[in-house]
């Protein structure tokens, strides 16, 4: 596995070295905190730092915190925590609102040059002003203000002179360019709101398409990599590292925005479902954060591997969510030990087997990595098997526990089912079976064999467990259009079914985080906020089939 594929971004930066365009890498992963990283901006990280990585290069974290409306240090806070438990450390950490001071006097630098003027006219004016694809834009009577004028409202609108909305600050470019967003786009607004890190200092605030650029040109940014709806946005990034006169010169390359079958990526539909209580806060293990998934047991490693798997190109398809399980699978399969747990129980009772005994029975940890060892299990005449491994009335293939069938109990005996005993509604609530000591796993018995093999956990023992298993949040394959707003009738009603059961005495002193293969169930992790003195809470991170193939 080649660890730096061939991707048009590197052959970018491969060709900027060896021409001498630039003689060092530095990238930049700039989240807005307005919400919780999700495996999309996984992509982004490992794309900005792996790149840099290769490189020798750095790579900064720097918050996008230009809009005090929608941010929060909460956010700032979990950023921080998801990148680095990906594993990454960044050179430098920044805020685009440590900058507003030189972004500030790069916007009077335009206004005395010429190339940006104070404007009165409303929002809803401007857009109206913008034009279409088809049509040219109107200038604004207030487009030919005196650089003088323009310099004495901008200080006012900074002041707090003004409301909300009264004035913007725009770029003078062209009206008529065939590009909307070289039409004297907006580069300040008025806001009087309290900024997570500047609090009240600032009432006027950058917007993004002006402050990106110079945020990256201030960082020596090399290659600000960037998704591919930002395309249309690069002739005005150029024009302002341009006319701001910055000393560095950061080239902006798009790609595909990564997207999954069966979830939603973007912050503002996350939130949606966080705000409106379809899931149980960020880090619900549903969700498709990093801190869902990592609750719900997805090592940094898999996410990983799944992303450079699915490399860089400018357009973007949605991806099966089975690739991401795929490589949880091939992660865990040789890590997890091997454990057994009930997950529906129904108890059965050894007749023949004395009563009071309990003995200890070898398991393997892991039969395809024999060096973890073994551990013991107990037994006796009292456990707990799947009720669904149990039928009355079974169909032709049954191969499982029924009335005077014969079962392997793995790591143990075969047992017989004698007798079903129901209570008055006629609901089974115990099996009686037989054992036959001569069975004994491990001792290579071969005097007769039975078509099923299944799991059970000793009764006397038993460690209560809670089982969380989930289906897809969102009931859609294809995904994800921005504007669809009906994704929350999308919304999988059945995404979580919790269950009690029972796993090994062993179990007993798990943590937080811990990742099991339960025998049939699949790969299950303690989960890190519901686990606790009474009960620990498993979440199943995947199943153990699948039907897909890389
Ligand atoms: P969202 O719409 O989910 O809020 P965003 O692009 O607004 O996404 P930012 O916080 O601005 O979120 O993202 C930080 C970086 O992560 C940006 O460079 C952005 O392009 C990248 N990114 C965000 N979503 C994806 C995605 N689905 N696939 C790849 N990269 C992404
Ligand atoms: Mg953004
Ligand atoms: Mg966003």
């Amino acid at each position: 596995h080649n660890p730096n594929p061939a991707n048009f971004i590197r052959n970018i930066v491969i060709d900027d070295l060896n021409t001498g365009k630039r003689d060092k890498v530095i990238t930049r992963f700039p989240p807005e905190p307005n919400g919780y990283l999700h495996i999309g901006h996984a992509k982004s990280i490992v794309i900005n730092f792996d790149l840099a990585d290769e490189f020798k290069g750095t790579t900064n974290l720097r918050f996008d915190d230009t809009n005090p409306l929608k941010e929060d240090t909460e956010f700032v806070e979990a950023i921080k925590e998801d990148v680095k438990w990906l594993g990454y450390d960044w050179d430098g950490l920044f805020f685009a609102s440590d900058y507003f001071e030189e972004m500030y006097s790069r916007a009077v630098l335009l206004i005395n040059k010429g190339l940006a003027y104070v404007d009165d006219l409303s929002a809803d004016e401007i857009r109206e002003y913008r034009g279409t694809l088809t049509e040219p834009g109107k200038e604004s009577p207030y487009r030919n203000r005196s650089i003088e004028e323009n310099l004495e409202l901008f200080e006012k609108m900074r002041n707090g002179d003004y409301e909300n909305g009264e004035k913007v600050l725009r770029a003078k470019i062209d009206m008529s360019s065939p590009n909307i967003n070289l039409r004297d786009p907006v580069i300040y607004r008025i806001s009087h709101t309290t900024h997570h890190n500047t609090g009240d200092k600032w009432c006027i605030y950058p917007m993004y398409a002006f402050a990106h650029p110079l945020e990256d040109a201030m960082e020596d940014v090399t290659h600000s990599i960037c998704t591919i709806e930002f395309e249309d946005q690069r002739p005005f990034y150029n024009w302002v590292v341009e006319h701001c006169e910055m000393k560095s010169q950061p080239q902006q390359i798009e790609f595909g925005r990564l997207a999954l079958t069966n979830t939603v990526t973007s912050k503002r539909k996350l939130k949606q479902l966080v705000e409106e209580g379809f899931v149980d806060g960020w880090d619900d293990p549903r969700m498709p954060t990093i801190s869902g998934l990592r609750r719900k047991g997805y090592t940094a490693d898999a996410i990983k591997s799944f992303v450079r798997e699915l490399g860089v190109s400018k357009t973007a398809g949605t991806v099966d969510t089975q690739m991401l399980e795929h490589f949880m699978r091939e992660d865990l399969k040789l890590k997890a030990p091997r454990t057994m747990g009930v997950i529906d129980p129904l108890k059965v009772v050894i007749t023949n087997y004395p009563e009071g005994q309990v003995e200890m029975l070898d398991a393997e940890i892991n039969p395809e990595v024999p060096e973890m060892g073994i551990r013991q299990i107990a037994f006796s005449r009292e456990i707990y098997i799947e009720r669904d491994d149990f039928m009355e009335n079974p169909p032709a293939k049954y191969h499982r526990l029924f009335p005077g069938n014969e079962v392997r109990l793995k790591h143990a005996y075969f047992i017989k089912c004698e007798e079903v005993i129901k209570d008055a509604d006629g609901k089974v609530i115990e099996i009686h079976c037989t054992y036959d000591p001569e069975t004994k796993s491990g001792t290579g018995f071969t005097g007769r064999k039975v078509k099923g093999t299944i799991h059970w956990v000793e009764a006397t023992q038993a460690v209560p467990a809670e089982f969380r298993l989930f289906e897809p949040l969102i009931l859609d394959e294809t995904n994800e259009d921005e504007e669809d707003k009906s994704f929350l009738e999308k919304v999988n009603p059945h995404s979580l079914e919790v269950l009690n059961g029972f796993v090994e005495t062993n179990m007993k002193e798990v943590q937080p985080q811990d990742k099991f293969q339960f025998f049939r169930h699949g790969y299950f992790n303690v989960d890190p906020k519901l686990t606790s003195a009474e009960k620990i809470v498993f979440n199943r991170i995947v199943s153990l089939k699948s039907s897909f193939k890389l």
